[in-house]
C-alpha cells in the first residue's frame, strides 16, 4: 500500500517536473493567479453579510432611502470582485492553454528523442508499441492535467479553508456532518479513475488496430489496393467492428461513472439541506441575523463547490498518477543496443571486420536467424552475401550496423569488439541501402542528402552522388528538380517508379562518405541495362572503398572479391565464383538455374 503510493506520489511528481521543465514562467504565474481567484469569493461573502446587515439597518431607519449609501458602496465592492474574477477567469484560461500547448509540444520532443534512441528490435515489439501508443495518447495531455488539477486542489483548498473558518466560527457540528457526507464522493471518483485506466490497459490493442484500419482506409500507400481489390467496404467493416465495441465500453465506462457520481451527490444535497434547515431555527431563534443566515448559505454553497473541486482534483491527480506511469516507463525504456560506459576511439579500418561464432534470434523466432556464422570483411573488398530467401542476409547487414547485437559470437573491428566503440561514431561507419530502404516524402534533395546530414547543403555533391547512381536526369526533369517533393501526397509532389526509388537510396549511400557500402538488393527494381551500367561500373562506383553486396542475381556478384553462401541461418561455404562454382554446391546450383533460364 505504502509503496503504491510512494510511486504514485512519483508519477505525479513526474508529471510536474515534465510541466515545469516545459514552462516555468507559465506555471508560476498560473499558481498566483489560482490563489488571488481563490480568495476572491470569500471576500464576496463578507461583502454580502455586511450588505444584508447594513441594508437591514437601513430598513430599520425612518428615512431608508437616505440611509442606503453604506449598503451601496457594498454592492459596488461586490461588482468589482465579480469583475475581477471574470478578468481572472479569462486570463487564466488563456494562461492555461499556453501552457497546455508548450507542454504538448514538450512531451512529444521528448518521446521523439527516445524513439530515436531506442533500438530497432523495439518497434518490432508488440508490448513496445502498446507503451508507445498510450505515451502518445495520454503522454501529452496528462502532465498538464497534474498541474492544472494540484492548482485546482489548492484553490479549492483556499477556498474550503476559510469557509470552514467562517462557518466553524458560527457551529462546527453542521460543519463536520456536511464534510463527512463528502467521503463518498471520493470513494467513488478513486473507483471511477482505477477502473478507466484499467480499461486503458485492456484495450490498447483494440485501439491500435482500430488506428491501424483508420491508416489503411485512409493513406496513400493503402489506396492503390484498396481500390483495386475493392477492400473498401470490408476495412470500413473491420474498423466499425473494432471502434463499435470500445465506444460502448467507453459509453459503458460513462454510465457507471454518472451513477456512482450521483448517488454520492445526493448524500452530499441531503446533508446540505439538513444544516440549512439548523440554520433556518438558529436565524429564527435569534441567534442568527439575516446577513448571517444569508451568507451562510451562500458559505455553504461555495464549501460544496470547493469539495467537488478539490474531489475533481484528488481523484484526477490519482488517476493521472496512473496514466503518467506509462509515459514514464517509455521515456525511461533503456535501449538493449547499449552505449559503452567509456567508448574506445575508432579507428579507419586497415584489416578487416570480422565476424566469429555470431548467433542471433529474433524474438520469438523458433529457429535462429544467424546460427555461429564466422566471416571476415576486408577493408577495400567488395564481399558478396548471397542465398535463399530467409538465409538471414538481411539480418546481417543489420548486425552490421549495430542495429541488434549477436545473442552468441561477436563482431571486431580491426580487433576490437565492435560493442567497445561508441554507437554513433561506428554507425557513422557504414553506408548502407536496406532492402526496405526508406522513401523520405520529402525533397529530391533531402533524399539524398540525409545520406549525410550534415552536408545537406552540399548541393553539387548531391548532384554528384545522384550522377553516380544515374538518377540525376530523371530528378533534374521534374517541375522542381531536386526540390521536388518526392510524394503525391505533397503539394507538387512527384512519384518515382521502384527503380528510380533505388537509385535515389543508392545516391544517398554514395552522398555519404562512409567508408563501407552495404547494399541489401540494390538493383532488384532496375531495368537490366541500368542494372548492368551500375555492376559494370561497380569497383569504380565505390571508389575504392569497402562494399558488402547482397544480390540474387549471381551475375552480378560474380566479380566479389569474396562470397558468402547462406543458408537458413548458416554460413555453408566462402571463396571467389571459380572456387564456389568448382565446390559444385548450392552457389553451383543457384547459378546454373539461372544462366540456364538467360540460355
Ligand atoms: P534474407 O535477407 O536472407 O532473405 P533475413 O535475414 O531477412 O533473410 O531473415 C532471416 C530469418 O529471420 C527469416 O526466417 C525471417 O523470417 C526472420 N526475420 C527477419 N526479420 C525479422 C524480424 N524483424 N523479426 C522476426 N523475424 C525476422
Amino acid at each position: 500500500m505504502i509503496s503504491a503510493v510512494k510511486s504514485h506520489l512519483g508519477a505525479l511528481r513526474y508529471g510536474a517536473a515534465l510541466m515545469w521543465a516545459a514552462t516555468p514562467g507559465l506555471v508560476v504565474v498560473s499558481f498566483v493567479l489560482q490563489a488571488v481567484q481563490a480568495v476572491l469569493p470569500l471576500a464576496g461573502l463578507l461583502l454580502l453579510r455586511e450588505l444584508i446587515d447594513a441594508l437591514t439597518v437601513a430598513l430599520g431607519q425612518v428615512d431608508p432611502a437616505s440611509a442606503l449609501a453604506a449598503p451601496t458602496q457594498y454592492a459596488i465592492l461586490l461588482g468589482v470582485v465579480g469583475l475581477c474574477t471574470a478578468a481572472l477567469t479569462a486570463i487564466s484560461t488563456y494562461v492555461s492553454s499556453g501552457q497546455g500547448a508548450w507542454l504538448n509540444l514538450h512531451v512529444q520532443e521528448l518521446v521523439h528523442a527516445q524513439s530515436v534512441r531506442l533500438d530497432l528490435a523495439y518497434f518490432e515489439n508488440p508490448a513496445f508499441n502498446d507503451s508507445l501508443h498510450r505515451a502518445q495518447r495520454q503522454g501529452a495531455s496528462r502532465p498538464g492535467q497534474v498541474v492544472g488539477r494540484a492548482t485546482g486542489v489548492l484553490r479549492g483548498g483556499l477556498t474550503a479553508g476559510g469557509v470552514i473558518v467562517l462557518l466553524a466560527s458560527v457551529d462546527p457540528v453542521p460543519l463536520l456532518i456536511l464534510m463527512v457526507a463528502f467521503a463518498p464522493g471520493y470513494l467513488v471518483g478513486i473507483r471511477n479513475a482505477n477502473r478507466n485506466y484499467a480499461w486503458h490497459e485492456r484495450r490498447t490493442g483494440a485501439e491500435r488496430l482500430a488506428a491501424t484500419l483508420d491508416q489503411m482506409l485512409t493513406q496513400l500507400s493503402f489506396a492503390k489496393e484498396v481500390r483495386a481489390y475493392g477492400l473498401g467496404s470490408h476495412l470500413r467493416d473491420r474498423f466499425h467492428t473494432v471502434r463499435s465495441v470500445l465506444v460502448e465500453e467507453t459509453i459503458g465506462l460513462a454510465r457507471r461513472r454518472a451513477v456512482g457520481d450521483l448517488l454520492s451527490q445526493v448524500v452530499v444535497v441531503v446533508a446540505l439541506i439538513g444544516t440549512l434547515v439548523w440554520a433556518l431555527r438558529q436565524t429564527a431563534g435569534g441567534a442568527m441575523t439575516v446577513g448571517e443566515l444569508i451568507m451562510y448559505y451562500g458559505a455553504l454553497q461555495r464549501l460544496v463547490g470547493a469539495s467537488r473541486q478539490i474531489r475533481g482534483g484528488v481523484t484526477g491527480l490519482y488517476e493521472d498518477g496512473l496514466f503518467l506511469r506509462h509515459l514514464r516507463e517509455y521515456l525511461e525504456m533503456p535501449p538493449e543496443v547499449a552505449e559503452p560506459t567509456e567508448a574506445l576511439p575508432l579507428a579507419p579500418l586497415i584489416g578487416q571486420i570480422r565476424l566469429s561464432n555470431v548467433t542471433f534470434s529474433y524474438p520469438g523466432g523458433t529457429e535462429p536467424a544467424l546460427a555461429d556464422v564466422s566471416l571476415d570483411i576486408g577493408e577495400g573488398e567488395v564481399v558478396a552475401l548471397v542465398g535463399p530467401n530467409g538465409s538471414g542476409k538481411s539480418t546481417l547487414v543489420k548486425l552490421l550496423n549495430r542495429l541488434y547485437d549477436p545473442a552468441d559470437g561477436n563482431v571486431h573491428w580491426d580487433g576490437v569488439d565492435i560493442r567497445s566503440l561508441g554507437l554513433a561514431a561506428y554507425r557513422d561507419q557504414f553506408a548502407t541501402v536496406f532492402q526496405d530502404f526508406a522513401r523520405y516524402p520529402m525533397s529530391a534533395s533531402d533524399n539524398i542528402g540525409f545520406g549525410d546530414v550534415d552536408r545537406l547543403a552540399a548541393r553539387e555533391d548531391i548532384r554528384q552522388a545522384a550522377k553516380r547512381a544515374g538518377v540525376l536526369e530523371t530528378l533534374d526533369g521534374l517541375a522542381n528538380g531536386l526540390d521536388t517533393p518526392l510524394s503525391r501526397w505533397l503539394h507538387d509532389g512527384a512519384e518515382l517508379s521502384g527503380g528510380e526509388w533505388q537509385r535515389v537510396a543508392l545516391a544517398r549511400a554514395f552522398f555519404s562518405d562512409a567508408p563501407i557500402v552495404i547494399l541489401d538488393e540494390p538493383t532488384a527494381a532496375m531495368d537490366a541495362l541500368v542494372e548492368a551500367s551500375i555492376f559494370d561500373r561497380f569497383r569504380e562506383l565505390m571508389q575504392g572503398r569497402t562494399a558488402v553486396l547482397i544480390s540474387h542475381r549471381l551475375a552480378s556478384v560474380r566479380g566479389a572479391d569474396r562470397i558468402y553462401v547462406l543458408d537458413a541461418g548458416r554460413l555453408v561455404a566462402a571463396g571467389d565464383h571459380d572456387a564456389l562454382m568448382e565446390q559444385d554446391g548450392l552457389y553451383a546450383a543457384m547459378f546454373r538455374a539461372q544462366a540456364d533460364r538467360y540460355r
